[in-house]
Order: structure tokens, then sequence, then C-alpha cells
């Protein structure tokens, strides 16, 4: 194929042409360029045709995601928005939005920092650091990676190559872009895309399955657990001792005999001193019911495709995740799990001697430490709002050290107390942390302050 230079002119599908502006990368695929088009900047990926199977059926397959649009409002990604004309070699290409600024990809968030170019030409590239402006920001971008690929696959559709390229994250507010959204797929086709290696299910690096809802969930999984254990999931001292060659090394290790690091059943595989040191600081770190999460994940997950976590069991563990980071008042943040346990519900901070009643509101537990926020998802029926706060704890102005629960909604929530004595709790008012409490946020949606 023919690389597009510098001021040439693309003609579209729509109509009119796009500019070229410069090369902003390139990959397996294709190149990426910046283009004008239509008095605005997009970006145009450019194939290399002839490392597509089926072009026709793969530029028709775009031109329908093309018409579908992104699925729900399509805030989450950058999809395909205009289609290319084919020149006469058979090549061409499509439009999206550029990657705005600000967003940092997930590799750099992976790797910790990223090179920045220098300003004057001479100048050596600086070393950026990339990190998150706090554990609840990375959890908030977990929870949007998760939410995004569940609208994919309730719009039918599959991913298919998900990686660490695939994503933008704003790391100050856990926003998340999904790009790369052209080998998009209804689930059960697809147009040649196998997965990067590391991401894709065992299945498929065995060559018994093509990509598929099913197979974008184990993909997940690994995004996830990279996000959160700075590791690979089945590379341990198996795969270190391996001196094979890197592409029979991968069918090995990620295919025909992949073994989960922290396999309870099997510890063949076990992260490595000196190697591994980030996932082995990190994996105790993480409240039990992720630790299992991701177990179940890579271990019957690898196995039974159907055994994958589905995205709404995700979101709940990472909403439950959010909730457990307790902000105490003294400064410390940390997991509950970190916290001194009194009596079952009760924790101790260690630090300060506060102690922390546990607030549960259907299968939520959150911790009641001053500053917590109760969100949409917790105070309402069938709502996945974790953003939006609906209540917070708050000191009493006039009591210091007695702690109440905030209603920041526009709707009455209904209190009882030990004695049986109901009290309404008003928009802007606060109720009391007491034992035993109770508190109806709306008819038949309870929660209580656990002993
Ligand atoms: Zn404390």
């Amino acid at each position: 194929m023919r690389e597009l230079k510098i001021g040439e002119r693309v003609p579209m599908e729509a109509g009119g042409e796009a500019v070229v502006r410069k090369e902003l990368g390139r990959g397996g695929q294709g190149i990426v360029y910046q283009v004008s088009y239509r008095g605005r900047e997009y970006a145009l990926k450019w194939y290399f045709v002839s490392r597509i199977r089926n072009p026709e059926a793969f530029r028709d397959n775009l031109r329908r995601n093309i018409e579908d649009g992104a699925p729900e409002d399509g805030k989450q990604f950058i999809w395909p928005l205009f289609l290319t004309k084919v020149n006469k070699g058979g090549a061409f290409g499509y439009l999206m939005q550029l990657a705005p600024w600000g967003y940092e990809s997930f590799t750099d968030i992976y790797n910790g920092y990223r090179w920045e170019k220098p300003r004057r030409k001479g100048d050596p590239a600086r070393k950026v650091k990339v990190r998150f402006a706090s554990l609840d920001v990375m959890i908030t971008a977990a929870i949007n990676i998760v939410r995004a690929f569940r609208a994919l696959h309730l719009a039918g559709k599959s991913y298919q190559d998900m990686n660490d390229g695939g994503f933008f994250i704003d790391t100050k507010t856990g926003d998340v872009l999904v790009c790369d959204c052209d080998n998009v797929a209804p689930d059960g086709q697809n147009f040649g895309i196998g997965g990067m290696p590391g991401f894709m299910a065992p299945e498929v690096v065995r060559g018994a399955a093509m990509p598929n809802v099913l197979t974008d969930r184990y993909s997940m999984a690994v995004v996830l657990f990279k996000l959160f254990f700075r590791g690979d999931p089945l590379e341990g001292s198996k795969v270190l001792k391996c001196v094979v060659m890197t592409e029979e090394n991968d069918l090995i290790h990620y295919g025909k005999d992949p073994v989960f690091i922290y396999d309870p059943n099997n510890d063949s595989n076990r992260p490595v001193r000196g190697v591994h040191d980030n996932v082995i600081r990190l994996w105790n770190i993480y409240p039990e019911f992720i630790r299992e999460a991701f177990t179940i994940s890579f271990t019957y997950g690898i196995q039974e495709p159907n055994a994958r976590l589905i995205e709404k069991y995700w979101v709940q563990l990472m909403v439950q995740l959010k909730l457990d980071i307790i902000h105490c008042g003294c400064g410390r943040v940390a997991f509950s799990s970190t916290f001194e346990k009194k009596g079952e519900h009760t924790m101790v901070c260690q630090s300060c001697g506060s102690t922390i009643y546990i607030l549960g509101v259907n299968s939520y537990e959150l911790p009641l430490n001053a500053g917590a926020n109760l969100y949409r998802c917790i105070t309402e029926k069938n709502n996945d709002d974790f953003t939006t706060v609906t209540g917070t704890v708050v000191e009493n102005r006039l009591k210091k050290g007695l702690f109440g629960i905030k209603n920041m909604t526009r709707k009455s929530w209904q209190a009882t107390f030990p004695d049986q004595s109901v009290r309404e709790v008003g928009p802007g008012k606060a109720v009391p942390i007491w034992k035993g409490l109770h508190i109806e946020f709306e008819p038949g949606l309870e929660g209580s302050i656990l002993l």
C-alpha cells in the first residue's frame, strides 16, 4: 500500500475531501494521520489493506458501525465516523474523533510514565510520570471501562481486540475513552482480527474460537488485572523458566497450559521476586472479594468461557471496592480490610482510634467515616450511577465527635431508631449514626447500621 503524503487530499464517501496534516502513529493494521475535513480536525486510520483478510467485508462492517453509531450516548467511545472512498490500489480508511487533550493512554498508565517530545529540537525527551490522581479515580476508571463494554455487548457487538492500547483515560477524573473500535463486530462475526498476545482468551490463542463477547470478557479481566496489580495474570515462574521462542511460548502459556499466578490449587506459576514485584506487593492490598473475582476469572474462567464474570457483576464489585476505601479523618487512606476489626462490622482506625460503623444496603457495605459518600446506585433501586452523591457523612457542628448521614437528595428518607421510633429525614437534613438504625431511602430499599 502507498502511504499518504502531508497535504494529500483523500476523497470521502460522504462527499468532500479530507486533507492530511500529519502522521500521528502507526501500528500493525495501518497508519493514523491527523486530517481536516469540513473545517474540523479528525484522526484518519489508513489501512494496510493487504493485511485485511476480506477488505470488502471489513469495510461493510465499518460502514454498518458508522450507521449504527456508538453504543448508548457514545461518550465513552472514539467511534468510526466517516469512510473514505476506496483508492485505485484498493486502500481505504475511516475518520474518527481525535483523542482529546488531557487523556493518557492505558499503556503509559500501566508503565507509570511516558516520554514527552522536547520543546526544542536537540533537547532530550522528558520522562513524565503518569499516574491516577487517587485510588478512587483508578477504580472509577475501571468501572468506566467495564460500563463501556457492557454497553457494547448490550448492543449485540463484541470488541474483539481488547488490549492496553485501546483506551485513553483521564487520570484526574477516571473518564474513559475506548478507541480502535474498527474491529467491533456483531457478536458471532469476525473480520480477521485475533487480538493481542497476553490479552486474548486461551481458546482464541489455541485457534479453537474466534473473538466474541465471552472472549471479550476474558480480555477485560486481563485489562482490569493489569490496571489493579501492574502485572500479567499468567506470567510467573513457569513462564520465566521456559526458554522456547516467543510465539511457541505464547501458545503454551497463554493457550494450551495457562496457569494463573495465584491459582490456589496450582503453585507452579507464582510471581517471582525481583521480576514481578508490583503484583506481589499489590495482590494482598486488595480486599478478599476482589482477589476472588480475579481468581475465578483466571481459573474456572480460563477453561470455561461461561464462567467468566459478567460486566454487571464487575461493576457491583468495583463500586463496592470504591466504597471500601476509608478516608479517615486522621488522613489515613486505605481499604477497610486493613483497619482493625471491632465486632463483626465495626472497625477502628489504628492511627487515631476512631470507630467506623458500616451501613449495609442490599449487597453493599459502606464504611461510614467522615466524608464518606452514598451514591445513587446505593440509595435508588435498579440504578448504576456511582458518581452522583446522594448522601454524605458529616460531623455534627455542635457536638464534635457525633456523626450523621446527610440527605443530599430532594426526597425524604425514613429513619427507624432502635426503639422503633420513626423520623423523617428531609433533604439537607442529617440522621445520626446509631447502632441498629434503619434508613428507608425509598419504599422497599432500606439500609441499616450494622453492629
Ligand atoms: Zn484514623
